[in-house]
């Protein structure tokens, strides 16, 4: 059969040796699945086929989008070098092309005399369109493209659906038949990648050969050798507090392994089930987080217009301020809890979920700006920037995505003494404030107004009771 498959992994990767490869040289093409252990991509085309080419394409595309930035760009180029070492250590190594996708993977495929490619399938509307030109691309020269629907996520995008839609639009009854859904099997790292002869590639990219720029000085670096170093040490000493620690502002107790969940260099289904085998409430907790990630994937899938148009309207007529927006990315709105969390962001390309949490509601309902704003900081910024995660995310606390409590509103302040009671979230990331006592930290407003003077911190640049004004007035639908 020659043209477009889908596979549920077992098909290629259940084929025994008695039925034998059926093709000669297959390709392994990598997107955002950079290792070998649990890739289903490549153990595919290793079940496929004698000999393979393990490829990856810089996407002319992405590179030329404002989806490119120096955070992600150096974390996928170590990712990249991590993944041709562990290709090396099986024989293989890791050829790099740069272009259009669907015309440099045919050429790969024409050169090593290919008949089948195989690549995970992803959710973003431009992702799907680029499997669709790959496919009708391969046809004209008779390649198949083998692709799997369950590379990417624990339970496949589109395989849990309502009666009637084609997705599950609220979390809750999700989990559920997600935490019930049959999955396949973990797989090994293969033991060899047997390569064709005379396949050539260019050589491997630094991130600023990829995007050019000042990276955040304390970020995570990429990789799946780091990725796996740092779930062994998550899972023998982190998770079993996770329930009661993941929201600690200061304790800063969360795995931080999203950027490797991001780029693949970690398998969410390896690291789910790993988890699992870990007792207690803190992996229980931690895999239903793990499962958001689920959850908006298939949101994507099924809307993937969601990343320019409200998933539900509620006729909001937004009214940023340019300066509070500036004060905002800045970190300098007065409020510590909110510029805490966005100096994190910058120094790190990281931040905290919670803290995520708070900037993001400051912004959209308390600055009364759209959520698209955030959304592009956050993706200029995030090593774990992810179309389907920010965006959703973003609209779920703007109250027009999937959250059912959609007009919820929250004081920040009396969110910081929760989740960061003692202040040292603050102080780590506000050094002007570092010095205050705890009854102040998070509301330096109060202090004496000569004491105030001393610190080079401002004011708070809105009142947030008539910021609550502000959100009712421009947003019509309240229920
Ligand atoms: P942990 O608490 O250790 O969680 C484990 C894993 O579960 C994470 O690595 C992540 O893959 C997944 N996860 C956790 N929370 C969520 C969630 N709410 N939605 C989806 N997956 C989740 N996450 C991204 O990976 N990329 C993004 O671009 C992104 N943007 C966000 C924007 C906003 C406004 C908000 C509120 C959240 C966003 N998140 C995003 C979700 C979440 O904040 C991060 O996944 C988490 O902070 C990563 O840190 P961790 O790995 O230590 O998480």
């Amino acid at each position: 059969m020659v043209g477009l498959a889908r596979r549920q992994c077992a098909l290629a990767i259940g084929r025994t040796d008695s039925s034998g490869p059926r093709a000669g040289v297959a390709v392994a093409l990598f997107t955002r699945d950079l290792r070998v252990h649990d890739n289903v991509v490549l153990s595919g085309a290793l079940a496929d086929a004698r000999t393979v080419v393990p490829l990856f394409v810089l996407d002319d595309a992405i590179l030329s989008s404002g989806f490119n930035r120096p955070n992600r760009a150096h974390f996928l180029a170590e990712s990249l070098s991590g993944l041709d070492v562990m290709l090396r250590e099986r024989g293989g190594r890791l050829v790099l092309r740069r272009g259009d996708v669907a015309e440099e993977c045919a050429r790969v495929a024409a050169e090593a005399g290919a008949t089948v490619v195989h690549m995970a399938a992803d959710v973003s509307g431009y992702a799907r369109s680029r499997q669709r030109r790959l496919a009708d691309r391969l046809r004209v020269d008779a390649v198949d493209l083998e692709l799997h629907d369950d590379a990417l996520f624990v339970v496949a995008p589109g395989a849990i659906t309502p009666n009637n839609g084609d997705h599950m639009a609220v979390f809750t009854p999700y989990f559920r038949r997600w935490a019930q859904h049959s999955r396949r099997r973990v797989l090994p790292a293969p033991a060899g990648v047997p390569l064709p002869p005379e396949v050539g590639g260019t050589e491997l990219p630094t991130g600023e050969q990829i995007c050019p720029g000042d990276t955040s000085p304390d970020r995570l670096a990429g990789g799946e050798q780091e990725a796996r170093a740092r779930m062994s040490d998550w899972l023998t000493d982190g998770i079993s507090t996770y329930d009661e620690q993941h929201d600690a502002l200061g304790e800063d107790r969360t795995s931080r392994l999203s950027p490797y969940l991001h780029f693949g260099c970690l398998s969410a289904l390896e690291l789910v089930e790993r988890a699992q085998q870990v007792p207690g409430a803190g992996p229980r907790d931690y895999v239903r987080q793990v499962a958001w990630r689920d959850f908006h994937g298939q949101v994507l899938a099924a809307r993937p217009d969601s990343t320019r148009l409200d998933y539900r309207p509620r006729g909001d007529q937004w009214a940023a301020d340019p300066a509070e927006v500036a004060a905002w990315k800045a970190g300098r709105t007065g409020y510590p809890i909110v510029d805490a969390g966005m100096r994190q962001l910058a120094r790190e390309g990281w931040m905290h979920n919670r803290a995520r949490l708070i900037v993001a509601h400051f912004l959209c309902k308390t600055l009364y700006a759209d959520w698209r704003i955030g959304a592009q900081h956050f993706a200029d910024l995030l090593v774990d920037g992810d179309t389907a995660n920010n965006t959703m995310n973003w609209q779920w606390v703007a109250g027009t995505g999937t959250d059912t409590r959609f007009n919820r509103t929250y004081n920040v302040v009396l969110q910081a003494r929760r989740h960061d009671p003692a202040g040292r979230y603050v102080r780590r990331h506000v050094p002007e404030l570092a010095g205050l006592d705890d009854a102040y930290v998070h509301e330096p407003w109060l202090l004496p107004e000569d004491v105030r003077d001393t610190l080079d911190y401002p004011d708070p640049i809105v009142d947030q009771v008539a910021a609550r004004e502000r959100l009712r007035a421009g947003r019509p639908r309240t229920t």
